[in-house]
Formats: C-alpha cells, structure tokens, sequence
C-alpha cells in the first residue's frame, strides 16, 4: 500500500518587529515576536513512482485564484528546496513525491505562506523517512536548523505559538502561549509590496529604534496585546504605499484595537477585542472589493494530521 502523510502549518503575524542596522553581508537583525494562526497549510505527501521526483499540485478555494496560480510547482518552491535539504541530510536523493498543498495563506502577503508549507513538508517527510525506511525522526530543533538555512520564517512555523525570533528570524525562543484567544483581521493589498524595497526605504529614512527586551513580556489580554504591536518597518511601508494609512484608521474607526502593517507588508494586520465585529468588518471590505481574511491565534507548529 502506497504510504500518505498529511501535514498541517499555521500562518504568523509578527506583533512587534524590530529591525537593527544593515550589517556588512546586507541583512539586517530583526527581534520578532511572532503569533501563529489558524490559517493552516494542508500538505498530503504520498510515494511517487521510483525515479518521478518530486511533483507539485497545488490548489485552494478559500482564495483568489492568482495567488495559486502565483505558487511555483518546480523546483524553486521552498517545499521542494527543504525536501532535497532533508534528504541530502540523510545522505539520500532527491525523492519520489507525489504532493498536494491546500493553500489558505495568502501568497506574498507577509505570513509565511511559503515557510508554512515548508515547515509542513519537514514534519510530513520526517515522518515518511520513518515509516519507509526506519530512520530515525529529526527533532524539531534539528528540523528548524536545516530549514532555517534556507527560508528565516520556517523555524518559527515549525514551533508555531507564540515565540521571539532573533538574528534573521529564524533563531527561535518560545514564549508560553497567550491565555486567550485573539482575533485578527487580515486585509491583502492587490499590489505586491517588495521585501528589499522596503528594507531600503528603512536605511534612508534612518528611524532606528533600540531592540526591546521581548522575554519579558507579559501579555494578559487583548487590549494589552494592542499596546505591545509594533513594527519598524511601518513608516516605510507607508511611505512606499500610502494608502496603507488610510486602510489603518479605517480599520481603527472600524473597531479594531489596533491596526498594523504586517512585516514589510502590504498585508494590514487588525486586532479585534470580539470575533463577531472582526467578522462584521470583514464582510464589510469584501463588500467594498477589499480582500480580506479572519482568523484567531495562538495555533501550533507545523504537525501532522490524521
Ligand atoms: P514571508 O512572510 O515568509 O516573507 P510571504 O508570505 O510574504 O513570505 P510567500 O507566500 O511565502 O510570501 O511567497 C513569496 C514568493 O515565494 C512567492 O511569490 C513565490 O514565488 C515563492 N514561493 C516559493 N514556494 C512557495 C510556496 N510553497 N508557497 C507560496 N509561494 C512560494
């Protein structure tokens, strides 16, 4: 019988984002405290035919369709990059897979969608080298040192919760989950954002701010939450995207705690203190011809499925 492995990944908002100055190889530090949430990547793994490689079909119905369409199915998606690096790990080829991802992420949106489904394929090809041939599972530490190496946002999507990410992100220091559950709205520009435009637009406007100390935090509720969001890059996305301002008050006046650009965005992150008005302002946009999605965190890590 032909082994199955399905794998599920939350997507992350970054809460608060701090970012240093650029160092000599051109990466800048960030401190990041991230949130999963149950906005979950589905991979099915199954054996392909010796000698098929690795092949990719990917679909979703809860998105517009350009966002699948813009998910590459060769060898430059990050499910495939992190399969060779597992394999080559064990000393083994590149192997036969047939996969199906299930995307919910929006893509390019600054919530990890990619890293999601990478982390998924970790966890879901750990488990088949077990089931196949009897080797011996990687920890998730080990699985996040061989994903970081190849995307900062994986290791975070592995461990999911709540957790601070230093260096490039992607060295990562749990936090004890938030006591309660916080609802979020994610507004989707159609326009693309670009990641090193943004960081460039950052160095020129020269705001740097110092690194807090994210340890010790202490987050009881979701107005407390609303007082710790944060994020460096804001005014340069801003200042790139200026509608961005006006979405953020609207979101505010809307009802929203706080509204916040997520990452480099353009995706606007919203706190809402109640799932029904954050329910009620998404139908609102989507009315309007704004893209926008609910969801709540904590979730967990990259985990397989039944
Ligand atoms: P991050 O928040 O980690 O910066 P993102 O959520 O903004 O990432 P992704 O959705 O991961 O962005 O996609 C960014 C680009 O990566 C896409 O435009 C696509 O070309 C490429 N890509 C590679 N693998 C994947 C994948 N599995 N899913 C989506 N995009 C992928």
């Amino acid at each position: 019988m032909t082994t199955v492995i399905r794998a599920s990944a939350p997507a992350k908002v970054n809460l608060v984002f701090e970012v240093g100055i650029i160092q000599a190889d051109g990466y800048h530090p960030v401190n990041s405290l991230f949130l999963a949430l149950n906005l979950r990547e589905e991979l099915t793994l199954a054996a392909g035919e010796t000698g098929s490689g690795i092949s990719i079909y990917v679909h979703g119905d809860t998105l517009p369709e350009r966002h699948i369409q813009a998910v590459p199915t060769d060898e430059t998606n990050l499910v495939y990059k992190v399969a060779h690096a597992l394999a080559s790990h064990h000393g083994l080829g590149t192997p036969d897979l047939q996969l199906d991802i299930q995307k919910r992420i929006p893509v390019a949106g600054g919530m990890a969608g990619g890293s999601s489904d990478a982390a998924a394929m970790l966890v879901a090809l750990n488990e088949f080298y077990f089931q196949e041939f009897g080797i011996e599972r990687l920890s998730t530490a080990e699985l996040a040192q061989l994903g970081g190496a190849l995307g900062s946002d994986i290791p975070f999507c592995l461990y999911g919760g709540l957790a601070i990410g230093t260096n490039r992100g992607e060295q990562i220091a749990e936090l004890p989950g938030l006591q309660f559950e916080s609802n979020w709205l994610l507004c989707i520009s159609n326009q693309g954002l670009s990641t090193p435009l943004v960081y460039h637009r950052f160095d020129e406007l020269a705001l740097l701010n110092d690194f807090s100390n994210l340890v010790a935090l202490q987050i009881n509720s979701a107005e407390e939450l609303a007082t710790v969001m944060a994020n460096d890059l804001e005014p340069a996305a801003i200042s790139l995207m200026p509608g961005l301002a006006g979405l953020k008050s609207k979101l505010e006046d809307l009802g929203a705690l706080k509204a916040m650009v997520s990452g480099s965005g353009p995706t606007i992150a919203a706190l809402f203190e109640s799932r029904d008005r954050c329910e009620e302002v998404a139908k609102l946009l989507n009315s309007e011809g704004i893209f926008a999605l609910t969801s709540t965190g904590p979730s967990a890590g990259a985990r397989l499925e039944g």
